[in-house]
């Protein structure tokens, strides 16, 4: 079978013109996808009985099954089965006025963090845009209020998954798909400088928002933190974050998890300050205070010395925010999505007892 939700508007014309319908069929066929959230031949009324029975012998919808939710007040977490049995999860994020998707890119992660749960199994594989597209949309098919944010916060690398991520912000972005703003999708990356370099020079990729996961001032506990910056250094990463070409009034997050006393000291603040300073239009910091995890040896800092650190950057004139993750009593909150059903099953008896069975 191959997954209606894996194509572009022009891929599926000229696929479809294989199979001998007109082209136009695909903007019908995409148009219930997208904007009816019909998933189902029979129900495309305005195509013939004829193309309904052919396509459904060739096409479905979902690559993914959804195995399970498990809500909290602020967010909720959807699981879902590959059909070679992996799981990839989602999670959806209440936010004061709007809802945020968080989207997984890849089935494990190779970067290795030391922080962060993904990691802890490295690399199972890339999901296909099929897959990407599919959270998205089965997510929204039991939503009511529409999503209008997406961010790639979720398991994975997405510029290690480079081709199959441009073709989901693809379809999350077109007219003809989901037509969501490009500024609302957000690719967040460890900093891959080669893809980075790709990225800006790809007039598509680089008008999505761009987050950074920045972590330490410092070279050396970079080193230690994000394996993959031994070759991928700080130098060399603020170097093309620099000269990064952003549309107007755009700026790049760097994204900081604050770990207690690993990197929340106000000497790492100001150093902090000290390389963004010169380009400090440029650039906007999110705070993250760490969402432990039972298998990381990690914590995090106190309130008190997450404002300090906070002050120490707008004293020096950069825009910084907190951002508690929302989720992080189920498990969806960013770092912690792992796939472990019974980890997840396990906490559940603490924290909601009546959705653990
Ligand atoms: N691989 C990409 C995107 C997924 S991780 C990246 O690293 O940017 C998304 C974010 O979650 C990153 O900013 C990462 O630093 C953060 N993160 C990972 N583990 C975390 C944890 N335990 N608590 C808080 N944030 C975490
Ligand atoms: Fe991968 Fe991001 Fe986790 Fe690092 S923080 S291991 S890059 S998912």
């Amino acid at each position: 079978m191959e997954f209606i939700t894996g194509y572009t508007l022009e891929e599926l014309k000229e696929r479809i013109t294989g199979l001998g319908l007109e082209p136009y069929r695909a903007n019908q066929i995409l148009s219930w996808v997208y904007k009816k959230l019909t998933t189902d031949f029979n129900l495309m009324t305005d195509l013939p009985k004829k193309a309904r029975e052919d396509l459904s012998k060739v096409f479905s919808f979902h690559p993914l099954r959804l195995e399970d939710r498990v809500e909290a007040p602020d967010a909720t977490k959807f699981l879902f089965r590959t059909q070679d049995g992996h799981l990839v999860e989602t999670v959806l994020i209440k936010e004061r006025d709007h809802l945020t998707l968080c989207v997984s890119s890849q089935i494990g992660c190779a970067v290795g963090c030391t922080f962060c749960a993904t990691a802890m199994d490295g690399l199972i594989r890339n999901l296909t845009a099929a897959e990407i597209v599919d959270q998205f949309l089965q997510v929204q098919q039991v939503t009511e209020e529409r999503i209008r944010n997406v961010v790639f916060m979720g398991m994975g690398e997405p510029l290690a998954n480079y081709d199959n991520v441009r073709k989901a912000s693809q379809i999350m972005v077109s007219p003809w798909g989901l037509d969501l703003s490009k500024r609302r999708v957000t690719i967040s990356t460890s900093g891959i400088v080669s893809q980075l370099k790709r990225m800006a020079r790809d007039p598509f990729m680089r008008e999505l928002n761009l987050a950074v996961s920045i972590n330490s001032p410092r070279q050396d506990l970079r080193e230690e933190l994000m394996p993959l910056t031994k070759t991928n250094t700080l130098k060399e990463l603020m170097e093309v974050l620099k000269n990064f070409p952003l549309p107007r009034y755009r700026r790049i997050t760097l994204e900081y998890i604050l770990i207690k006393d690993v990197n929340d000291s106000v000497k790492e603040a100001r150093q902090l300050a000290k390389l963004i300073g010169p380009y400090k239009k440029k650039f906007k910091v999110n705070l993250i205070p760490y969402n432990p995890d039972p298998n990381l040896p990690y914590e995090r800092p106190p309130l008190e010395r997450i404002l300090s650190f906070q002050r120490e950057l707008w004293d020096r004139g950069v825009s910084t925010f907190v951002r508690f993750s929302k989720g992080a009593d189920v498990f969806g909150a960013c770092g912690q999505l792992r796939s472990r059903r019974v980890m997840l099953k396990s906490h559940l008896h603490e924290t909601h007892p009546e959705m653990a069975r």
